[in-house]
C-alpha cells in the first residue's frame, strides 16, 4: 500500500488511523495539517501525540512533496512552476490570477499519448500517471507561494481521463470540505475526448465541470489534429456529453483552438454550430500557442474574432481565449516540463 499521507482521502485515512488502533476522528486532524496547514512533516502535527506520530514514521508513513525546480512569472501576473517528483520526473503547473480568481492549471500525466498535433506536451510519450498526491500537492504547494486557489482546471500536462481514478481521487481530496474545500463547480477536467471516462464521471457521486477538447466540426479533419478521433468518433463523443449532461443538468464547455486556414473559416463555425444543437454549452476559443517543430500557424485575431461573431450570432456564448503567460511559455498546450528548462528561462 501507497504510505503517502496526501495521496489519501479523509475516508482513506480513517482506514490508516483505525489500523493502528486509533480513534478515527484523528484522521481529520491529519487530514487538516496536510491539506489546509500544508504541513509537511509528520513530526509537526501537533494534535496528535507525540506516541501516534512516532508510530506513524515508523510504519513509514510520509507526506510527499514536490520540489520546486523553477518558478517563473509573466508580467500579465501568470506563473509557472517547474516540480521535480521523487522519482526525477518533471512537470509543470501553470497559475492564472484573475480580478476574483485564483485559477490553478494542474497536469495528471508526466508526457501524454495522445498526440494531438498542435499541442507541446503531446510531443513528449507518456512516462507515467501522476499520483493523487502528486496532482493536490500542484495546489498546496503553488498556494504557499501564491496564496489560495479558487478554481481548478485539469488542463496541464496529460489527458485526466487516462488517469481516472487519481484525476478523481485527487478532486475528492481538493472538494473535501475538511481541507481546501474547492467548489466542485469550480473544478473542471478536460479531456480530448475519452469516451469511456465522461461515461464513468457520470455515475460518480462528484461530478465536476466538465470541458471537451473538441477542436473541428467533422471526424475528418478531427481525426488529422487529434487521433483520439479514430478510436472515439465524434458522435461517440457528442453521445457521452448527453449522457454527462443529462446526469448533471451541467453546460459543458467545448475548447476549440484556432489554427489558421485549417479549422477557422466560418463553414467550420457553422458546421460546429449544427453539430452542437442540442446541447447546453458555451465555446472557449483558444487562440493557439506556436512551438518549436509544430507545422501549425495560429489564426490572426482578426480570423479569430469573425469566427467568434459567426458563433455568436448563431446564439452561442463564446469566449475568446487570448494567450496568457506567452512570454514565459505558460499557456495551454505548450507545457513540455523542463525538457528544455534552460530556453524557457532565458526567455523571460
Ligand atoms: N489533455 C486534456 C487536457 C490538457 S490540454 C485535453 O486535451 O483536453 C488543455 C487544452 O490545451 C486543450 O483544450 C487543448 O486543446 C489545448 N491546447 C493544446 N495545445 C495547444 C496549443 N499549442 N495552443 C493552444 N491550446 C492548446
Ligand atoms: Fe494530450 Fe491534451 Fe495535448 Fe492532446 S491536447 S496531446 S490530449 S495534453
Amino acid at each position: 500500500m501507497n504510505k503517502d499521507l496526501k495521496d489519501k482521502t479523509l475516508q482513506d485515512l480513517e482506514k490508516v488511523v483505525v489500523a493502528l488502533g486509533q480513534k478515527p476522528y484523528l484522521a481529520g486532524y491529519l487530514f487538516k495539517f496536510i491539506h489546509v496547514q500544508n504541513g509537511r512533516e509528520i513530526a509537526g502535527i501537533s494534535t496528535l501525540s507525540k506516541a501516534f506520530r512516532t508510530q506513524l514514521a515508523e510504519q513509514e508513513y510520509f507526506i510527499s512533496q514536490l520540489k520546486v525546480v523553477d518558478a517563473l512569472t509573466d508580467r500579465d501576473g501568470s506563473a509557472k512552476y517547474l516540480f521535480e517528483l521523487a522519482d526525477g520526473e518533471r512537470i509543470e503547473t501553470v497559475l492564472l490570477p484573475e480580478e476574483e480568481r485564483m485559477t490553478l492549471c494542474v497536469s495528471t500525466q508526466v508526457g501524454c499519448p495522445m498526440g494531438c498535433a498542435f499541442c507541446a506536451t503531446g510531443r513528449i510519450p507518456l512516462r507515467r500517471n501522476l499520483t493523487a498526491g502528486e496532482i493536490v500537492d500542484q495546489v498546496n504547494t503553488v498556494e504557499e507561494h501564491a496564496g489560495r486557489i479558487t478554481n481548478l482546471v485539469y488542463m496541464g500536462m496529460g489527458e485526466p481521463f487516462l488517469n481516472y481514478d487519481a484525476a478523481l481521487k485527487s478532486i475528492r481530496i481538493l472538494n473535501h470540505s475538511a481541507g481546501k474545500n474547492i467548489g466542485i463547480r469550480h473544478i473542471t477536467i478536460s479531456t480530448s475526448g475519452i469516451v469511456p471516462g465522461i461515461k464513468k464521471l457520470a455515475d460518480e457521486e462528484i461530478r465536476p465541470r466538465l470541458a471537451i477538447s473538441l477542436s473541428a466540426p467533422t471526424d475528418t479533419l478531427r481525426s488529422r489534429l487529434m487521433p483520439v478521433t479514430d478510436k472515439y468518433p465524434i458522435a461517440e463523443l457528442l453521445e457521452a456529453v448527453r449522457t454527462y449532461q443529462a446526469a448533471t443538468g451541467q453546460r459543458v464547455t467545448f475548447e476549440y483552438v484556432l489554427i489558421d486556414k485549417i479549422n477557422d473559416t466560418i463553414t467550420h463555425a457553422h458546421l460546429l454550430v449544427k453539430l452542437l444543437r442540442g446541447l447546453m454549452y458555451n465555446v472557449n476559443l483558444i487562440e493557439h500557442n506556436p512551438f518549436t517543430g509544430c507545422e501549425f500557424t495560429g489564426s490572426s485575431r482578426e480570423r479569430i474574432q469573425r469566427f467568434a461573431s459567426a458563433l455568436k450570432e448563431a446564439g452561442v456564448e463564446t469566449t475568446i481565449r487570448f494567450r496568457m503567460g506567452r512570454r514565459i511559455k505558460a499557456a495551454c498546450g505548450q507545457l513540455q516540463a523542463g525538457y528544455h528548462p534552460r530556453k524557457q528561462a532565458k526567455e523571460m
